[in-house]
């Protein structure tokens, strides 16, 4: 099995080694040619008005193929793209090709349309990031203001002076901010003053059914996320009761499958055709 992975990737599997430890040395294995092989591709997730369900916005979110292993979670791929220094260059990668498809949807569409890309706890340490993104921008010509890097509060708190720098020379781009799955760490309400972040991502535990008093506390996030001027964008909305009540909390977005799934670019494309007042198609 381990052969077919490759001629340059060898593995001599231990035979008391966990199912799980295999596993993970396969990835690895086959992680370290997947971007040069074009495994990967960008899928793209609707952000919905909760007003008026128009749309507002897509989130990219990275897939991995792999011709044996399958189709690869990124909640399994990323964190070992992290630690065997991969996400650098697979995170220029994703940044290049959003700015490039945002810039191609906005011509063709005629959309204010936001574009959302994910960057890692890594990346923000990189001394790259910064300017590649400025090269992302520069080489696709994609509006500034419409590409918004989302970050997570346990990216930001590892080093908060340095992440607080980054921040800043970012937002010097023009580019907008977003952070990401609040309210899976910290949830610091401190930090929302400190970063200067536009729009805030609520995580989806919010909004099942185990969290307590959930409607309140969302609604009190809101509020305050609001008075910093910010955006609030719930993740994760499943159901019609969710987007009732974020409509009663005055939360301003939402992404869920209740909207749509993650989907590829070409059904991005249709979807597109059917969602923007006067969409051609190309
Ligand atoms: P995230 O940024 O919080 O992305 C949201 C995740 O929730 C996505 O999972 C999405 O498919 C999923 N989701 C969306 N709507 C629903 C829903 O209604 N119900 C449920 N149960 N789930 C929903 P995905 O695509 O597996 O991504 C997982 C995480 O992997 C992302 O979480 C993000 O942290 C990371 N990731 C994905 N793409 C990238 C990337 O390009 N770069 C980096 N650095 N991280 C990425
Ligand atoms: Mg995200
Ligand atoms: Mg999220
Ligand atoms: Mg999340």
């Amino acid at each position: 099995k381990a052969k077919a992975l490759g001629a340059s990737s060898y593995q001599f599997f231990e035979p008391e080694m966990s199912v799980e430890a295999r596993r993970r040395l396969q990835v690895e294995a086959a992680l370290r040619r997947a971007l040069e092989l074009g495994q990967f591709e960008l899928y793209y997730q609707p952000r919905i008005d909760v007003r008026t369900w128009r749309l507002r916005g897509v989130e990219v979110l990275l897939r991995w193929k792999h011709p044996e292993l399958g189709q690869v979670s990124p909640l399994e791929f990323i964190p070992i793209a992290e630690e065997r220094g991969h996400i650098e260059a697979i995170g220029r990668w994703a940044l290049r090709e959003a700015c490039r498809v945002g810039k191609r949807l906005s011509d063709q569409y005629g959309t204010q349309l936001r574009v959302s890309v994910n960057v890692s706890a890594r990346q923000l340490r990189s001394a790259e990031l910064v300017a590649d993104v400025e090269q992302a921008l520069r080489e696709s010509g994609f509006a500034p203001s419409a590409l918004e890097l989302e970050l997570t509060e346990s990216a930001l708190i590892d080093d908060i002076d340095q992440s607080v720098d980054v921040l800043h020379r970012l937002k010097r781009l023009g580019v907008k901010l977003a952070l990401d799955d609040f309210g899976t760490g910290y949830s610091s309400l401190s930090y929302l003053k400190r970063f200067p972040v536009d729009v805030l991502k609520l995580d989806r535990s919010f909004f099942l059914d185990e969290c307590p008093n959930g409607d309140e506390f969302v609604a009190a996030l809101v509020h305050m996320a609001h008075a910093l001027g910010l955006t609030v964008v719930a993740e994760g909305i499943e159901t019609e009761e969710m987007m009732e009540m974020l409509r009663g909390c005055r939360c301003d977005e939402a992404q869920g499958y209740l909207f749509a799934r993650p989907m590829a670019l070409a059904e991005f494309d249709k979807f597109l055709q059917c969602e923007v007042p006067g969409a051609q198609a190309a």
